[in-house]
């Protein structure tokens, strides 16, 4: 950039926030709340992925698709229902709750409390300074980096030539396909696909490793691959892709192992990453090869330089990133806050089961050289899961044994992203077990599961349950192979 051309505004600023998205927006609105002159640099929608691209869109369409599984599932419990699919009310909700994918009304929000946005890329150019366009901004206290990550395109043969979609594509899809591929059994490619199969689209989902959400307890991975089977979603799991092809109207995925699957549309769901490499770190001494911006537990990756959410690599969750500009807020104002933690971040995927999980699993305690007794509970076996006749679903807990208390629970089953609340808050406090077998759980309840699991009630009335009952025996093999196959 030609130096000379640049305008500078020294001293008119506190802060400078680029990337104005789900935790630029929230840090943006407390500081112009407490009196502060805040400038906010977006190259995207103000208010970010989750409002827009992401958990918004997301779930409104997961609520419809649930509606209709529901619906079907009058036959077995209640009657006749005969369901036909229309994704128009998904599409129109979806348009409306944008705004059509426009962000008038934040803008206007941002900028009636006080704030200035600037529309286009920001860098940081020296010590404080932020340039955008001709314009160069120096602030008092400092700049905050919050700008996000995008969907990770992986380097397969081929995929660059085709015309792929992403989540962008997703969100504002006003007609569905016939079938699609999806590349990736991570949170979102399993959230898409079971949304798109309830609409009667053939899905078919291509995950590179052992399991889907692979991340997760192995118990839990089963519980959603055992339902996506039962509902027609086709899952290849351990699969390397070789080759993507677009012929005859339809994507062709080759596998490593010699199968070809094809259909009419591709998703790439492999994952998402921040992308720090423009944002001119290097000029203020931070290092940009990282891929993400190192920062301390007040969010500080320097002086006068703060960062947070995505970027920061400490969990792509919204409510991580509003953790952070809570944090960040307080810090800037030299208001007191506890420093960020991360030892009980709650993960939801939204599918259906739900899958609620906080704090380590199994895998991660043993690997942390933590001595573990795990507890897992098959939720058809508990009292509500019997009631409400669900096939699988699952419930695992892992305990430090050398002091009894909490280290992480799992669940994948009805609710499981409000139940995993109650997980949290034993994570987060580290519960010790008893006091955790000790309460009262109100029954029955999916909740109330946590008690069967730890033995503090229905030892006498697990009678009920045919011990030869369907459900629960067959979970019981799955669970077994899934844990042999994963360790
Ligand atoms: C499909 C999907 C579903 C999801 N569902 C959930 C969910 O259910 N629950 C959950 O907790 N999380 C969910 N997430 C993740 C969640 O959306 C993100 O973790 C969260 O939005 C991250 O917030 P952020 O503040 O880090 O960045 P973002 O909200 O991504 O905002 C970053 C902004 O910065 C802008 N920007 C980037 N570079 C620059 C620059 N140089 N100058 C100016 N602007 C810049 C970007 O354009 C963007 O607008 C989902 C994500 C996706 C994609």
């Amino acid at each position: 950039m030609d130096t000379q051309s640049v305008k500078t505004r020294e001293g008119a600023v506190d802060v400078v926030v680029i990337g104005v998205g789900t935790s630029g927006e929230d840090l943006s609105l407390q500081l112009l709340d407490a009196g502060l002159k805040v400038v906010g640099i977006a190259n995207g929608l103000v208010g970010g992925e989750c409002a827009y691209w992401g958990c918004i869109p997301s779930k409104m369409m997961i609520r419809a698709a649930n509606t209709l599984h529901e619906a079907r599932q009058l036959n077995s419990l209640a009657g006749h229902s005969r369901v036909t699919p229309d994704w128009e009310p998904v599409a129109s909700r979806l348009s409306e709750a944008t705004s059509e994918w426009d962000d008038a009304i934040a803008v206007d929000r941002y900028e009636k409390r006080g704030g200035r946005l600037i529309k286009g890329i920001g860098k940081i150019t020296g010590p404080r300074t932020v340039t955008v366009g001709d314009e160069s901004i120096t602030a008092r206290y400092g700049i905050v980096v919050a700008t996000g990550s995008k969907p990770v395109i992986p380097p397969i043969k081929g995929l660059s030539e085709v015309d792929y979609w992403t989540t962008y594509d997703v969100m504002k899809l006003k007609k569905l396909p016939k079938s699609l591929i999806i590349l990736g059994g991570g949170a979102i490619g399993c959230e898409l696909g079971q949304v798109m199969a309830r609409f009667g689209v053939d899905v078919k989902i291509i995950e590179r490793s052992n399991h889907l959400l692979d991340k997760e307890e192995p118990e839990v991975s089963t519980v959603l691959e055992r339902t996506f089977a039962d509902e027609g979603i086709s899952v290849f799991t351990k699969s390397s892709i070789r080759q993507v092809r677009y012929t005859d109207g339809l994507f062709a995925v080759a596998l490593e192992d010699g199968k070809e699957i094809t259909n009419e549309r591709l998703l790439v769901a492999t994952g998402r990453k921040a992308d720090i490499s423009e944002l001119g770190l290097e000029t203020i001494g931070i290092p940009s090869t990282s891929g993400t911006i190192q920062v301390d537990d007040r969010m500080r990756a320097g002086d006068g330089i703060w960062a947070m959410g995505d970027v920061t690599g400490k969990g792509m969750f919204t409510h991580v990133a509003l953790h952070h500009s809570a944090i960040v807020a307080s810090d800037i104002l030299g208001r007191s806050h506890p420093p960020a933690s991360y030892h009980a971040v709650p993960r939801v995927v939204f599918s259906d089961p739900e899958v609620g999980a906080v704090g380590m699993t199994e895998l991660e305690a043993k690997k942390a050289g933590i001595e573990v007794t795990v507890i897992v509970k098959q939720l058809p076996a508990t009292f509500r899961g019997w009631i409400h006749a669900i096939k699988y679903g699952v419930m695992k807990l892992v305990i430090d044994r050398n002091n009894n208390t909490i280290l992480g629970a799992s669940m994948a089953g009805p609710n499981a992203g409000e139940v995993v609340g109650l997980l949290t808050l034993a994570v987060h406090a580290r519960m010790p077990i008893d006091e955790l077998r000790n309460m009262i759980y109100a029954y029955p309840t999916f909740y109330g599961g946590l008690g069967e699991a730890l033995g503090a009630y229905g030892r006498g009335l697990t009678t009920i349950f045919d011990p030869e009952y369907k459900g629960v025996k067959v979970l019981d093999e799955m669970m077994q192979k899934a844990v042999t196959s994963s360790t």
